[in-house]
């Protein structure tokens, strides 16, 4: 396929128009498909839209209502995808058609033979994967909603997986009834404890995102002496009351005194550095993506892993799975992943906007960041993802991308992806409150940060408030109980997504204001101005990465506040 890139790419697209040609949307565009396949790829690029989800709500909205016509596809929508991307604050629904599993199920099926190349005897033993399922909802025509991978752990072709004798590249600890419990702490506990049980044969250790996996060396942080008891006794907790996951580890949970303690010696001890090759002594590399916003995460999983490789084996979302990583093993900077031609329709829209065209995927050039654009053969017709990759080379004929950065986000713990927009209005509605609480008060400046020094991480805002009643009274401090509420309030205005990895996967920490004395942002601005920033075209950054502008930031706090509550937030239906 990576030989034959264009040509592969130019019978997916038949393909595709083959399909759907008879849908309301291609006909709209009197696409008249059948001239021949480079005709109707032409046809294709001069009268079809490069649009974004916003473009396609109407349709979208009207299949989930329940309107089964040919609207976007000519196979019937399965099921819709919750995407972590958002509009208006809710996820967007991305339409699948049930061969989509099988696409899904070939790029999975790559993952190992590539890895084989590079890691030898991972046939000898188990991967220790956290692997979790998330709560589904229904549109009102009756669709499911759910995320990409709760739809693949509840397909036949995860759950009837070949068995280790067929396949013994893919054998998991963890129970599949512990991976489909909708439970978190339940779901985590399990998968934690039959890991510990089967320490010496795990192999590899992993989750989807570096922010999964971070959790886990928490939860082992925080639930070690319960897991150490019910090893010590063979007695499962009576906190996992699953009749599922009880009987997932009766077979294997005996009474094992020595295994309990060298567990609880080990985690008892201050230091956890290493602690994953300590537990885990056969560990050969950590499984989990740390390109994106994931790249925050590799100094604390190389402390905790003592060094070991970290493998970013694949690049996929809900609307497409796109590529993997020819070369898993190497260092973080090299990571790129090779977009399967097969996978779907690509293009590439130049990301320095001089009026360049968009181009297709054999026709990118090295060294070129683009923003990536893609037809599938559920429905969606180029139609901007919002990634922006930068091509750094060719594997045979297929370019290998770098992942950049997602457009647009300001601020992201895990899958949350926070815009400017979001947080303006955040801080607009907090802002409102203290105003209210403390008549005169306003936040005159801020600013942001993800921070992840704490598991889970956490947003931090810094604001700047300004007294505009008497100079003397700038220095009076805000009542701590008023700050807490901006918290919070703060996070009442944040997305869907943000708000489900707070209150139900606890994947995010209680956010955080940290006020800043007057005049900070003043400073900020100056340092930029230091470093060749130009006076008149100085905006303050919305968030900020740069270890000495924190620096500077932090060094300037007045006071910190937390969310002492939860945003409310229910799985809902998407009317
Ligand atoms: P979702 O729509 O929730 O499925 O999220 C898909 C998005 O996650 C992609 O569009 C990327 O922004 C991000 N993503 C997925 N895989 C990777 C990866 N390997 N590296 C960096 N970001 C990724």
């Amino acid at each position: 396929m990576t030989e034959n890139c264009d040509e592969v790419q130019g019978i997916v697209l038949a393909e595709i128009l083959k399909q759907n040609g008879q849908t309301e949307y291609l006909r709209r565009y009197s696409l008249a498909a059948g001239d021949g396949a480079a005709a109707d790829r032409a046809a294709f690029k001069a009268n079809i839209p490069v649009v974004t989800y916003e473009d396609l709500q109407p349709e979208i909205q009207r299949i989930a209502n329940g309107d089964h016509s040919a609207i976007l596809c000519g196979h019937p929508i399965s099921e819709f995808l919750t995407s972590s991307g958002t509009s208006a604050g809710e996820r967007k629904l991305m339409p699948a058609i049930s061969d989509d599993l099988d696409r899904r199920q070939l790029l999975y099926s790559l993952l190992m033979p590539v890895m084989k190349k590079y890691v030898a005897g991972l046939d000898k033993g188990k991967a220790l994967y956290f692997l979790f399922v998330k709560a589904e909802s229904k549109t009102p025509g009756g669709l499911l909603a759910r995320p990409v991978l709760t739809s693949y752990y509840k397909s036949r072709h995860f759950q009837l997986r070949p068995p280790p004798s067929e396949d013994p590249f893919n054998v998991y600890t963890s129970p599949t009834a512990a991976i489909l419990c909708a439970d978190a702490h339940q779901s985590m506990y399990i998968q934690m404890l039959c890991g510990l049980l089967h320490r010496h044969e795990v192999l590899r250790v992993g989750a989807v995102f570096a922010s999964g996996l971070l959790r886990a060396i928490h939860f082992l942080q925080t639930h070690y002496p319960q897991l150490a008891a019910d090893i010590a006794t063979g007695e499962l907790s009576p906190s996992i009351t699953d009749p599922s996951l009880r009987a997932s580890v009766a077979e294997t949970l005996k009474p094992n005194p020595d295994l309990a303690s060298f567990i609880t010696d080990e985690c008892s001890k201050a230091d956890w550095a290493g602690i994953i090759t300590r537990i885990w002594p056969n560990t050969k590399y950590l499984d989990v993506v740390i390109t994106g916003a994931m790249a925050q995460y590799i100094p604390t999983l190389q402390f905790y892993s003592g060094g070991l490789p970290m493998a970013s084996t694949m690049y996929a979302s809900s609307e497409c799975y796109f590529g993997l990583n020819l070369k898993p093993m190497c260092p973080p900077d090299d990571i790129c992943y090779t977009i399967l031609p097969n996978m779907g329709y690509f293009e590439f829209l130049p990301v320095s906007g001089d009026g360049e065209e968009i181009v297709d995927l054999a026709g990118v050039e090295v060294g070129k960041e683009y923003e990536l654009v893609v037809t599938t053969y559920a429905g969606l017709y180029r139609y901007r993802v919002g990634d922006v990759l930068q091509v750094s080379g060719f594997h045979n004929s297929a370019p290998k991308f770098k992942f950049l950065r997602r457009k647009n986000v300001v601020l992201s713990i895990e899958s949350d992806k926070t815009d400017e927009a979001e947080l303006q209005r955040a801080v607009e509605r907090a802002a409102a409150v203290l105003e209210a609480a403390a008549a005169g008060l306003s936040v005159v400046e801020y600013t942001a940060h993800a921070c992840t020094d704490t598991i889970p991480g956490h947003y931090v805002i810094y604001w700047e408030l300004l007294w505009r009643r008497k100079e003397e009274e700038e220095e009076e401090k805000v009542e701590g109980e008023v700050m807490e509420k901006c918290c919070l309030e703060m996070e009442e205005e944040m997305n869907s997504v943000y708000k489900q990895s707070r209150v139900a996967d606890r994947s995010i920490g209680p956010l955080e204001i940290r006020v800043v004395r007057t005049g900070t942002f003043e400073e900020l601005m100056d340092y930029a101005i230091s470093r060749g920033a130009s006076i008149n075209q100085y905006k303050v950054p919305r968030c900020v990465n740069f270890k000495p502008i924190l620096e500077l930031l932090d060094s300037r706090v007045v006071s910190t506040h937390f969310s002492k509550g939860l945003p409310r937030w229910s799985p809902g239906r998407f009317d």
